[in-house]
């Protein structure tokens, strides 16, 4: 340690479960915790960054170029979370700052939310949970209740990251699914590994019988799953958007389902978050939605709170970030 870790002050901006603060504190930093599940204000979290060395956050923090502007005196910011598109990372990079993530840990737990909304999708599984508590199961009816089957279909996968790769593991391995994707540069080891074919977004559209969504929020991927993307998809495909709401436009998805261009969709993450309760997809047969669980899972996130408390520690230790969004700082 080059400084005495008492003198260093450490932020952490919401009560993270698992023993990543304890570990801070077993460091001896000086650690806030903000024991409060409600996400902190602009003008709170400026407020009390400015009295602190180092940062702990998540994706409910805006870290955008003024508050990095008003905090240029932070030393380090660890984001427990692997997406960080609520940092203004080009800003940090540019005033020195370090920026952690929590990448791997959460790819498992986040593909299973991405393969339970397909199964629950394809089969209408909340809709009808639903009709039930309305008390509206009646008798068995041959034809009511139809799903759609998942065997042999075609996955395709925007995104063919960590998560992705999951994803298409469990389609492959569950469902024998054939495997396309679309990424900016083609990944040979997973066209080796699962036989995945690359091809291009307007391939990935036409083609995918399940079509799911693993890329990072970025200028380029907000809302390139619009009207015209929907309309291109096939009237059987169900749509999966595990990623973040606004890489598609939730009024373009509503209206693709309501005009049957697309069979069904499966959610986690909306746009806006939180969903409103009135919003037309809640009462959608085909539609599966989620309260952005992805990661939420004990044994997850307690290793999420573990890389996110060694990002600093490292950090403090004289070591690079052992998980950096931007090494190029160094
Ligand atoms: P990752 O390994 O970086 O994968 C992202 C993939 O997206 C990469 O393969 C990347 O490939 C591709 N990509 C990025 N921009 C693209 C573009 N413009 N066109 C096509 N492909 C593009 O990240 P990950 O760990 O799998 O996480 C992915 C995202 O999931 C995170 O950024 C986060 O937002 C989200 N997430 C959500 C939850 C949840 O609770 N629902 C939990 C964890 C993560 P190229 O670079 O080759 O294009």
């Amino acid at each position: 340690m080059i400084r005495n870790p008492e003198d260093i002050k450490v932020l952490v901006t919401r009560h993270f479960p698992g023993t990543g603060i304890d570990l801070l504190r077993k460091e001896g930093f000086n650690v806030t915790l903000r024991d409060v599940d409600e996400p902190m204000t602009y003008e709170e979290l400026t407020g009390m960054a400015k009295k602190h060395n180092a940062l702990l956050c998540t994706v409910t923090e805006k870290i955008d170029k003024s508050f990095l502007n008003e905090c240029d005196h932070l030393e380090v910011i660890s984001q427990f979370a692997v997406g960080y598109d609520n940092i203004d990372i080009n800003e940090a990079t540019r005033l020195g700052i370090p920026v952690g993530f929590t990448p791997d840990v959460l790819s498992e737990a986040t593909a299973d939310v991405a393969f339970g909304l397909m199964i629950a999708a394809s089969r209408k599984m909340f809709y009808l949970h639903n009709t039930i508590s309305k008390g509206e199961w009646s008798y068995f009816i041959p034809r009511a209740h139809l799903g759609t089957g998942l065997r042999n279909q075609t996955l395709g996968i925007f995104g063919l990251g960590r998560i992705g790769l999951e994803m298409a593991r469990l389609c492959k391995g569950a469902y024998n699914m054939d495997i396309i994707y679309h990424n900016r540069t083609p990944d040979k080891d997973a066209e080796n590994s699962l036989g995945a074919k690359f091809v291009t977004f307007d391939g990935l559209l036409r083609q995918s019988d399940v079509l799911s969504v693993h890329c990072s929020l970025t200028e380029e991927t907000k809302g390139i799953f619009d009207k015209a993307a929907f309309m291109k998809m096939k009237p059987s495909a169900i749509f999966i958007n595990t990623a973040r709401g606004q890489v598609h436009n939730e009024a373009d998805l509503i209206n693709a389902l309501e005009n049957k261009d697309i069979w069904g969709a499966g959610l986690d993450v909306t746009d806006p978050e939180p969903m409103k309760p009135g919003n037309p997809l809640l009462g959608m047969e085909n539609v599966a939605v989620l309260p952005h669980i992805g990661s939420a899972e004990m044994e997850t996130r307690n290793e999420m709170s573990v890389i996110a408390a060694k990002n600093i520690i490292e950090f403090y230790r004289g070591n690079k970030l052992p998980n950096i969004v931007n090494p190029e700082v160094y």
